[in-house]
């Protein structure tokens, strides 16, 4: 394990913003994980682990030490009808997807180009043209940090819903996760259910000409954190009954809306914001992306402030113009622990 000299977080975040740690250490293995949150020196301070910051926003400077998982390694293995994927928590995802795909075990294309590590993937359940990892992923293995036990979360309980898992519940800041298994029928079946993957004949396409038809839309639709800094969609798609939807399709006919599994109707929050005409909207370095509005970035050296300034006033002028009240996909960290908008706002 190795203890950076410097504490800047900017290069560790895909925000990019200016903000310091205490400590910045990278672990190589579930035990490295362990025995820092079983040294001495470190037990009294907060402690987070992050992959490549890509889901994150630091509202402050961070009051503890910041853990760098680079657990690496992958082990395939194959039956009559899948391959078997077990991948170290530090991977990264794309770079898995890539090698996947060119070497002929499809199955991960449509969630090409999603930034992070595979150890983070489980966490909010990635997904993208109509994957989720839940579709892909077999066990997710835990090690609990005050203890050092190892355990392994088989799939079915990891509580898998929209952008969300166990590791957000019951096992977040217990457990970290050093390695995911995922399970690639031999059999596949391409995705081309969404938008303009749609174009393809499912009895001829390839996975990677999915592959690449998604990295060109991303490449197209989203600005790369490389070049300008962001953490993807900014807001997750709310979710509305059956007569809330009603009521706003009376009003917006043309609002596009996705029926769930149990009645329930997701709204595209890009599109209720770009109703609000917040495209390009500024708060100091902090913006709207002109482009596509769910996606805030660091446009001009932005502080924390700025986006959360920025983020509030998204919420509450989305709010005041179609009652719907929009949450942020993004986590918060405040100086000791995670916190939400409405909290650091109020
Ligand atoms: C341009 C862009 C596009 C994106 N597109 C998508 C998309 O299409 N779909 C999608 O779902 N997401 C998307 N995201 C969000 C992001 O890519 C995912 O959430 C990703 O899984 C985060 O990985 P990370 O390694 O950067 O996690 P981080 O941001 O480093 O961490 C996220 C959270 O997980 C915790 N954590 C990280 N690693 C571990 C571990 N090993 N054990 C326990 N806890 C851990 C951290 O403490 C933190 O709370 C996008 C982001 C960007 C910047």
């Amino acid at each position: 394990m190795k203890v950076l000299q410097e504490r800047s977080l900017a290069p560790f975040h895909t925000f990019g913003i200016e903000v310091t740690a205490e400590r910045i250490i990278v672990v190589e293995s579930a035990q490295d994980l362990v025995a820092i949150w079983q040294d001495e020196q470190y037990r009294a301070l907060p402690k987070l682990i992050v992959g490549q910051g890509s889901n994150l926003l630091f509202c402050e400077n961070y009051a503890g030490v910041i853990v760098l998982n680079r657990i690496t390694g992958i082990d395939i293995t194959e039956t009559a009808d899948e391959y078997l994927l077990h991948v170290g928590a530090g991977e990264d995802w794309h770079q898995l997807v890539l090698s996947s795909v060119e070497n002929n075990m499809p199955g991960l294309e449509n969630l090409a180009l999603i930034p992070g590590c595979v150890g983070s993937s489980p966490i909010q359940n990635i997904g993208a043209y109509g994957v989720e990892l839940k579709d892909v992923c077999q066990y997710v293995d835990a090690v609990e940090l005050n203890t050092g036990k190892p355990s392994r979360i088989l799939a079915s309980d990891c509580q898998f819903g929209y952008r969300d898992s166990i590791f957000k519940h019951a096992l977040k800041n217990t457990h970290a996760i050093v390695a995911v298994g995922l399970k690639l029928p031999k059999a596949w079946r391409p995705n081309i259910s969404y938008g303009l993957l749609a174009q393809f004949a499912s009895e001829t396409v390839t996975a990677k000409e999915i592959f690449d038809e998604v990295c060109r839309i991303r490449q197209q639709k989203l600005p790369d954190p490389a070049v300008l800094g962001n953490a993807g969609s900014f807001f997750k798609n709310p979710v509305v009954d059956k007569t809330k939807r009603e009521q706003l399709m009376a009003v917006y006919p043309s609002m596009p809306s996705y029926e769930m599994a149990d009645g329930s109707f997701k709204l595209a929050a890009g599109w209720l914001i770009d109703q609000c005409g917040l495209k390009g909207y500024q708060v100091g370095g902090a913006k709207v992306h002109e482009q596509q509005a769910l996606v805030l970035v660091n446009h001009a050296q932005a502080i924390a402030r700025d986006v959360l300034v920025l983020a509030r006033d998204v919420v509450f002028t989305v709010e005041e113009k179609f009652a719907v009240t929009l949450e942020h996909e993004v986590r918060f960290m405040a100086a000791e622990k995670e916190t939400k908008l409405a909290e650091v706002m109020s």
